[in-house]
């Protein structure tokens, strides 16, 4: 019996943990893993305990990040706190197979010419004008229009189609893709005007504040600059941590939930009992809540019954570990002809407080860490989608198309720095494990490279083996916004705090988590008014200077009239037509 059951560690858990247990509740966090931190957390490449550590992907923190930056300054680590582990980057390369890669400055500007030149879009010297002057007045569409008419407009038109990517130049359809694609749950094609429009936005703004870092990563392995000292923070506070715990299902009356039964350790066999609490936080991740929440309980609360309609897609990371480090830029980088959507960071020149090659296999000295966001388009060495290759076959396929954008003149990526890789161990071969999530324990497997397995494209063809995704992530799609639940839904002691969450971040995001976990948080001292002051929950800002004509659309949407641009309904009939020929 404890106060609040938490279920599932993510960050969207950590933070409903960390939000009561300060207000002096019970808490308990039952976890599937025998590692914290879901998605967002590091995993050891080898059993050693210095070994170094692999990741989902790399972690990015853009300006508009403020509930999980908020945590992270609340989390003690050393003399300051975890916040201070977070180190701004310096420039974007686009890297391209068919030219000399471009630099986009990701510095806050600091003179009146560097001002200007932000207010442009990045990319604006490589664009017609008559597209720039489409983009700004697209912009400012978004800008002006007000809440309600993006929730129900908006929301209901693709970003593809919001800025007529099929009628303007390729320049711009691939920069504009590449401005959202170090956010890896956002797809131009299929995410909403809505989403895509304001978290481009924000990433704009933030280019623009000189007030806050563009954008920051972390100048350690996740685990070890933010989760292991957030787990011994919320120690101290009395949290109780419960590993190898998954939660099969919860048991309800049909109004509230009356308990939840546990399985003791991850194999099949474990043993099952039901844990019971006041309140139950659900953090599982979207693909595993419909599979624990009671139907009977689903049909009752219609917001439980959409969740199953949200929809994943495949985004994973692998670490090439070098031989020597290749720094790249100083941020991000983004491979535009990559058919594998792929975006990546070289780690070492932010981990400047992590001895690389004390801890790693052989010499490693480097390390690149990438993502690719696009497993169904054929790749450029076996002609296959990623889901329909081996593990080793993905790890090849990415180095070679990492090695195309990146090896003009001078050869930056050689076959003989590549040490190991570290591919997520979530991505699995069938016949390898079958349990979920992440039931190998971690334990992945990293094997020396040899360069031999990449074999000629006919010879891999016939294996036909393909891999599964045990951690598929959240994406953004058209029309998605009804599905999302709120963190409060309607069943006496249930909350959601996880990144499928309503949220005002409104993206798949350890911001969204983060928010959600504070939502969570909140429903429960509402409903048991106790525990003191609300968690700080931030809207996303917008320059104020649009306000007034926002004011308007919000009076014309009312009754009934278009946005003064008069193109929304257009659109919507466009969305509707290209539903139908699809
Ligand atoms: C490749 C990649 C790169 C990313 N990069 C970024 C980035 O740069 N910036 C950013 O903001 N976001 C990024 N994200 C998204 C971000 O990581 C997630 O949105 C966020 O971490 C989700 O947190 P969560 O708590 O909602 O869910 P999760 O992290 O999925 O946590 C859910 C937890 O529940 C556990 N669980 C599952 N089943 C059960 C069960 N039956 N019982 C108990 N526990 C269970 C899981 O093991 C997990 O620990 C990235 C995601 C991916 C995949």
């Amino acid at each position: 019996m404890t106060d609040v059951a938490v279920l599932g560690g993510g960050i969207g858990g950590l933070t409903a943990a960390h939000e009561l247990a300060e207000r002096g509740f019970d808490v308990t966090i039952f976890e599937a893993n025998d590692r914290f931190g879901g998605k967002a957390r590091s995993i050891p490449i080898a059993d050693e305990p210095a070994a170094l550590h692999g990741e989902h992907g790399f972690r990015f923190f853009p300006a508009f990040y403020r509930h999980v930056v908020d945590t992270m300054e609340r989390i003690p680590d050393g003399n300051g706190t975890v916040a201070d582990n977070l180190v701004e980057t310096e420039a974007t390369l686009i890297a391209s197979t068919t030219g000399p890669g471009r630099i986009a400055d990701t510095r806050t500007p600091d003179s009146v010419r560097g001002w200007l030149e932000s207010l442009r879009p990045a990319f604006a010297d490589e664009l017609p004008a008559r597209d720039v002057r489409f983009l700004l007045e697209r912009l400012l569409y978004l800008l002006t229009a007000c809440e309600a008419r993006r929730e129900e407009e908006l929301d209901d038109v693709s970003w593809w189609e919001f800025i007529d990517a099929e009628n303007r130049s390729p320049e711009f359809r691939d920069r504009l893709a590449f401005a959202v694609q170090s956010l890896v749950a956002l797809r131009p094609q299929v995410g909403s005007a809505r989403t895509i429009g304001t978290v481009y936005l924000q990433l704009l703004f933030g280019q623009l504040d000189p007030t806050r870092p563009t954008e920051r990563v972390l100048n350690a392995p996740t685990s070890e600059a933010w989760i292991d000292p957030w787990l011994r923070h919320l120690e101290t506070l009395e949290v109780e941590f419960r590993p190898n715990t998954p939660v099969q299902r919860l048991e309800s009356n049909g109004r509230r939930v009356t308990g939840a039964v546990v399985a003791d350790g991850r194999s099949v066999a474990a043993n099952e009992r039901t844990i019971s609490a006041d309140e139950y936080v659900l953090a599982v991740p979207v693909e595993v809540a419909p599979e624990v929440i009671p139907p009977a309980l689903a049909r009752t609360v219609p917001e439980l019954d959409r969740i199953s309609r949200l929809e994943t897609a495949w985004m994973s990371g692998i670490q090439f570990y070098l031989a020597e480090d290749v720094e790249l830029t100083r941020g991000h980088q983004v491979y535009a002809d990559a058919p594998w959507a792929l975006t990546s960071i070289s780690q070492r020149q932010f981990w400047t407080g992590t001895d690389i090659e004390s801890r790693s296999p052989d010499d490693v000295e480097g390390v690149l860490s990438v993502i690719a966001s696009d497993w169904d388009t054929p790749g450029v060495l076996y002609d296959k989608p990623a889901r329909e290759c081996t593990r080793d076959e993905v790890a090849a396929e990415i180095w070679e198309q990492l090695k195309r954008h990146l090896n003009g003149p001078d050869e930056r990526l050689r076959d003989e720095l590549l040490v190991d890789w570290f591919l997520d161990p979530a991505i699995v071969e069938p016949g390898g494990s079958s349990e979920r999530p992440l039931a190998d324990g971690d334990r992945a497997e990293h094997r020396r490279v040899n360069l031999e397995r990449s074999r000629p494209a006919e010879e891999e063809a016939l294996d036909e083996v393909g891999v599964e995704n045990q951690s598929p992530l959240l994406i953004n799609t058209v029309g998605s916004l009804r599905n999302r639940p709120p963190a409060d839904v309607a069943v006496g002691n249930l909350t959601l705090a996880s990144d499928y969450v309503r949220t005002n971040a409104d993206l798949a995001s350890m911001e969204s988590a983060n928010e959600a976990g504070r939502r969570a948080a909140n429903a429960i001292l509402d409903r048991r008014g106790t525990g003191g002051r609300q968690a700080q929950i931030w809207g996303l800002e917008e320059p104020a200077v649009f306000e007034p004509f926002k004011r308007q659309d919000r009076f014309r949407y009312r009754l009934g009239l278009p946005h003064p641009a008069e193109v929304t309904q257009s659109l919507r009939g466009a969305t509707r037509r290209l539903g139908e020929r699809v």
